[in-house]
């Protein structure tokens, strides 16, 4: 996918082709921002600019892939022999071995194109001796390949490793280039993406993942948990409850992305049992169908509580964005409330 074709981060885009377009890329890229925001996609497109056998500019891009040669369309579909993959396998780590292998093939004059490309996804997934593997090659990186960290969580990495890596920061997509995108590349209408971007917090995955979710389900989760809370207070009966929060049957990225819609749900109920109780304006209920149920809520959800409920579903969000395991952060919300 060229520069062009990927939405939000007009400025980066344009420094990143007019490095390349002058030669002064460096041999080594930590691209770095949320989950979902197009970091994965700008590093295949500066690949792309490097490798494109039809490379042009336009008024904003001093060069950019054309998108649909031979090379480009090659790295598109991941089998380009000078573009080099690694992410995380199924033990959620990448290891010194995938490390090693692309190192060794780094320093290679590349087979077709101008300059190898080494794609590293999660680069944070990368164990500590997989990265002191790495480290060595970034300190005296092969002339004809560029090494392109990509990470949601770039602290993580060793400070030897950033130190080597100057950082794109990649800041979330507005909710305008979200709705644009789900319109244009995946079929959705303009009120389904505008309400699908509503809901992403900037990140083009969130509103694709928030797809495969039962938002009624997980609405209906959340308000059950709020009315346990409301009169239970045994944890091992509350922890029985954990589990529809998590959705049933999920597993991996559903159940994570199950689990933060849930909360986002969360929060929304308890806003609206907020107003309620002092009394604001309906109108401004999220959630205006379960008035009833929520005002009755509003006895047992009084200031102090209140608060501490909200303040523990956003800590469970931030633990969540972290990566934390869904049950973990499931069984520990219920507790909270
Ligand atoms: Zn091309």
């Amino acid at each position: 996918m060229p520069f062009h074709s990927i939405a939000g981060h007009r400025r980066l885009r344009s420094l990143l082709a007019r490095a390349i377009a002058r030669g002064t890329l460096p041999p080594a890229l930590l691209l770095a921002g949320p989950r979902g925001v197009g970091k994965r996609r700008t590093a295949a497109a500066i690949a792309e600019a490097l490798n494109c056998l039809d490379a042009r500019r336009s008024p904003e891009l001093e060069i950019d892939a054309c998108g649909v040669c031979a090379a480009c369309k090659r790295i598109a579909r991941g089998v380009h022999p000078d573009v080099l993959v690694v992410e995380p396998g199924d033990t959620g780590s990448i290891k010194i071995e995938q490390v090693r292998d692309v190192v060794d093939r780094a320093g290679f004059r590349p087979f077709e194109g101008r300059r190898r490309a080494v794609l590293i996804d999660e680069a944070d997934a990368m164990a500590p001796a997989a990265q002191s593997a790495l480290l060595k090659t970034l300190e005296e990186p092969p002339s004809a390949t560029v090494f392109m960290l990509v990470s949601a969580m770039p602290d993580a990495l060793l400070p030897t490793v950033r130190s080597r890596c100057p950082r794109l920061r990649f800041a979330p997509l507005s909710p305008d280039e979200v709705a644009t995108t789900l319109m244009r590349e995946h079929g959705y209408s303009e009120a389904d993406a505008r309400a699908a971007a509503a809901e992403a917090g900037g990140s083009l995955a969130l509103a694709l993942a928030a797809q495969s979710v039962d938002l009624a389900d997980a609405r209906a989760a959340a308000q059950r948990l709020l009315e346990t809370a409301a009169r239970v207070a045994d944890p091992a009966r509350r922890v029985e409850l954990a589990k529809e929060l998590t959705g049933k049957g999920a597993a991996g990225a559903a159940e994570r992305e199950q689990l933060a819609v849930c909360l986002r749900s969360l929060s929304s109920l308890l806003r609206d049992i907020g107003i309620l109780a002092s009394r604001g304006d309906t109108q401004l209920l999220a959630n205006a169908d379960l008035e009833p149920v929520l005002a009755r809520l509003g006895s047992t959800f009084t200031g102090a509580r209140s608060a501490s409920a909200f303040a523990a579903v956003d800590a469970a969000l931030a633990a969540l964005e972290r990566n934390a395991s869904p049950k973990v952060v499931a069984d520990w919300l219920v507790l909270q409330l």
